[in-house]
């Protein structure tokens, strides 16, 4: 039975005050929810602050990207090593605005999602169409590939207990949400990707949807089969529309 989880992805918001009213609001207000995991993945200049308001909490943290060499003359990156020792339980890889904007290769994240697993903690590894992906009807191909990057490089062991965001591109920020008929089919479509090449994983990860969740519409997306919590942004921000998610989750 693999237990729900959602994230907040608070991408590159905060400030020193904000997170800390943020944060502590989430413990005074999640702490008691107990059939839920929870976590927030924000900026690494703020995970001294979330390990020092959240150790105590049942909440996890960890971050948005992730080095893919252990150490070393790579300026501007963050290793592995340094996400554990802020106690990071969690790292987003492959998400949609860093392969755009970054250049992210397939094997870059397959190198990050490896990276982070041998350090003991769980990446987030991100797929989903474009809306021209899904328009052209090669939106199971697209994801295949992308899932592919990590599935043939990763033995059944290096999946268990790892997750897989589907956020379709077209949904992220834009208020369009997925139907929950599409976030069922893709993700039916996604554990059976895993299952034809890793049968032993497919049960154990855990497969989010994210894109324009909110409070509204929830219960209904996280509620679909094959659904194992959410991957939020915008509503990640916001204690009260946080909270309400992880509630109906
Ligand atoms: P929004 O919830 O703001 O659409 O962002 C989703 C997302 O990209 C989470 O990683």
């Amino acid at each position: 039975m693999r237990r729900k989880l959602v994230v907040g992805n608070w991408k590159m918001n905060g400030s020193l005050d904000q997170n800390r009213l943020l944060l502590e609001a989430l413990v005074r207000h999640l702490d008691e929810v107990k059939q839920v995991d929870i976590a927030v993945c924000l900026p690494y200049p703020y995970l001294f602050q979330a390990q020092a308001i959240l150790a105590a909490s049942d909440i996890a943290w960890g971050a948005q990207n992730v080095a893919t060499h252990e150490g070393g003359a790579y300026t501007g990156e963050v290793s592995a090593a340094m996400l554990k020792e802020f106690g990071s339980t969690y790292v987003i890889v492959g998400h949609s605005e860093r392969n755009g904007a970054y250049c992210e290769s397939d094997a870059d994240v397959a190198s990050k999602f490896a990276i982070a697993k041998q350090h003991g903690i769980t990446p987030i590894f991100c797929v989903g169409e474009t809306l021209q992906e899904r328009e052209s009807g090669v939106m199971e191909y697209a994801i295949a590939n992308q899932l592919d990057a990590i599935l043939s490089v990763s033995g059944g062991a290096l999946l268990d207990q790892t997750v897989i965001a589907y956020e379709p591109v077209w949904a992220i920020g834009t208020n369009k949400t997925a139907t929950p008929e599409q976030v069922r089919a893709a993700h039916s479509f996604i554990r059976e990707r895993i299952a034809a090449l890793h049968p032993g994983a497919a049960e154990s990860v855990r497969i989010l949807y994210g894109g324009s969740v909110n409070p509204r519409n929830a219960s209904q997306l996280l509620s679909m089969p094959d659904v194992d919590g959410g991957l939020i942004g915008r509503c990640a921000l916001d204690a009260d529309d946080f909270e309400r998610i992880c509630r109906a989750a």
